[in-house]
């Protein structure tokens, strides 16, 4: 298959369109990086739309919009299209948890006058990646009461950021001959909080005089930071890449941009012919185990609950199943041509070459796979040439190279069509990834030809 740049086949408007777009697109990943504050970002905007809580709405008739939270982690958006819901429904899926670093059980202690925050990887990094940055941190610390409190430092200008330290190179001779995973080992993932010791004490007065610094602006104790989510990630915000600004480098594309694509594409399409649903959910980078994963039966409770208020009745939920369609909104990876030989350029997606249809995820013998039959790949494809959507297909890398699974498991078992379809990224995982603006923008074009499908 032809793959064509955006940049090479777009006219002039459509250009400035995809630049426009990622505008807001840069502000919002740079705004909310955590799970938390994408909810609440994304609540802002349901509540300018005047879409309100499910709980809140007693019957639902075509035209309604609504979403429904999930423990703040994961949300809803749902709007009920012309078309009865036993023709089935819309769903576009992402995740909204990022690779970062989560403070431990018992974090704090203070080594040679310096005072540290232990850390847990949460996700797959390359864990060398994360040292000698610029972190921020983000903490949401709940007291006995259930009351909270929400910290962000290392944001504003002005503010202090955090660090982890590396080896410096002149002492390096014997960490270069470990293999990369021995050499930066996860328990020396050790933040950096303090160095000033607190006058008058005997021991560990630099952890004292954090910890009074924590009491006096904002009322923690050592030990609340056990009922606590504590965050560090890449401080600062998103930055345009290149002399021609043509991408876009920044934390948490996986996939807080699919999330994003998919979000604004369900609030454009307005009176939809299908039901469509936009779900965001957490701990993807983790194996989606918990209560806010893709596996939780959260999903399954707002049909149940949705299906009542339409008026219909609990047996409809498999016909309203069997007749939907969902996209599994997730990033794949893009040709890199500084590491080619672990992929098969043949059926790679490319840089600035639009949304990537992924058919196979997983690796090896399709190990883990969803295998999309292809009356529905047949189905996306033609929606997407109907629109004029940029969009390539694209495995994540060569059969026996490794590979990566999404929650496009979870959305199918439903017995739901599902495909693999997001942005393509560079450098996945990292502090700091890389996508184009053109791939970014026709993912939110090919969101929004799914939600407004006639057929
Ligand atoms: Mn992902
Ligand atoms: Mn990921």
């Amino acid at each position: 298959m032809e793959r064509k740049s955006g940049w090479e086949i777009w006219d002039e408007q459509t250009k400035k369109q995809a630049i426009e777009f990622c505008k807001g697109y840069k502000r919002f990943l740079s705004e909310n990086k955590t799970e938390r504050r994408f909810v609440r970002g994304t609540l802002d905007i349901a509540s300018s739309c005047n879409m309100k809580p499910l709980s809140e709405i007693k019957k639902l008739k075509a035209g309604d919009s609504f979403y429904c939270t999930n423990k703040e982690k994961v949300l809803l958006l749902g709007k009920i299209g012309i078309a009865p819901l036993t023709t089935g429904c819309r769903f576009i899926v992402s995740h909204i948890d990022s690779p970062r670093l989560d403070i431990k059980t018992d974090p704090m202690y203070e080594d040679e006058n310096i005072c540290f925050l232990k850390t847990y990887y949460y996700g797959g990094i390359k864990k060398y990646q994360w040292l000698t940055i610029p972190l921020a941190m983000y903490g949401t610390i709940v007291f006995k009461d259930g009351t909270k409190k929400e910290i962000v430092v290392g944001e504003e200008d002005g503010e202090p950021v955090f660090n982890i330290t590396d080896l410096l190179p002149h002492l390096g001779k014997d960490q270069e001959k470990k293999t990369i995973g021995e050499g930066f080992p996860g328990e020396n993932l050790n933040v950096i909080i303090g160095s000033i010791p607190l006058e008058g004490k005997e021991k560990e007065k630099v952890k004292a005089n954090i910890l009074k610094i924590l009491k006096d602006n904002y009322g923690i104790e050592e030990n609340d930071l056990i009922s606590s989510e504590v965050q560090f990630v890449p401080a600062g915000r998103m930055r345009d890449a290149g002399f021609d600004s043509s991408m876009l480098l920044g934390y948490g594309q996986d996939d807080r941009v699919c999330a994003y694509t998919s979000m604004k594409a369900f609030f454009d399409v307005d009176k939809p012919t299908y039901s469509t649903f936009c779900m965001m959910v957490d701990q993807e980078e983790i194996g989606s185990r918990g209560a806010t994963s893709a596996q939780s039966e959260f999903f399954r409770f707002v049909m149940d609950e949705l299906i009542e208020k339409a008026g219909l009745s609990t047996v409809d939920f498999r016909t309203i199943i069997q007749n939907s369609k969902a996209i599994s909104a997730d990033v794949d990876t893009v040709l890199d041509p500084n590491y080619k030989e672990v992929y098969d350029p043949k059926n790679t997606a490319r840089l600035g070459c639009g949304v990537v249809l992924t058919k196979i995820t997983g690796g090896r013998g399709k190990g883990h796979s969803i295998e999309p039959s292809a009356e529905y790949i047949a189905y996306i494809r033609d929606i997407f040439d109907k629109n004029k959507v940029l969009w390539q297909p694209g495995e994540i890398g060569k059969i026996e190279q490794g590979g990566g699974g999404t929650i496009a498991t979870y959305i199918a078992r439903y017995n739901i069509d599902t495909v693999d379809c997001g942005t393509g990224v560079l450098s996945m995982h990292a502090p700091y990834e890389l996508t184009s603006k053109a791939d970014v923008y026709s993912t939110y074009l090919a969101y929004r030809a799914f939600y407004s499908a006639e057929r």
